[in-house]
């Protein structure tokens, strides 16, 4: 009986690719994971940031120096933020993007200033 040599190699690279490859797709699993909880850590930070907003808005309306779109403005970003979160529910990075209002250029959601043009978000 003779070993041959050239399958057994042939065998072992195959099991080695496969291991390689498993490793490779946890790894990237991980990642995915990871940026999903970078992201929705950031969204959650800027849905404070909006009810802290909301709750200055509410309170200086008292003294009739806020406007009724200034109030309604914060409301829709932070429905927006809330439809955001609700995307990364599935272990996905978050899709969503801050659209900068000065530039229209797309921004990642915790740019707090537009990469394009450096207008605050
Ligand atoms: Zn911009």
């Amino acid at each position: 009986m003779t070993i041959d040599m050239d399958k057994i190699v042939t065998k072992t690279v195959c099991e080695a690719k496969k291991v390689a490859k498993k490793a490779s797709e946890t790894a990237n699993e991980a990642i995915v994971y990871t940026k999903n909880q970078i992201d929705r850590a950031a969204i959650r930070d800027q849905i404070n940031e909006y009810y802290k907003k909301l709750g200055k808005l509410y309170y200086s309306e008292y003294s009739g120096s806020v406007s009724a779109s200034e109030i309604r403005a914060c409301k829709e970003k932070l429905d927006e933020l809330f439809i955001a979160l609700k995307a990364t529910d599935n272990g996905a990075p978050a899709i969503g993007c801050k659209v900068c209002g000065f530039c229209n250029a797309k921004n990642k959601l915790d740019n707090v200033y537009c990469a394009k043009c450096g207008e605050k978000l």
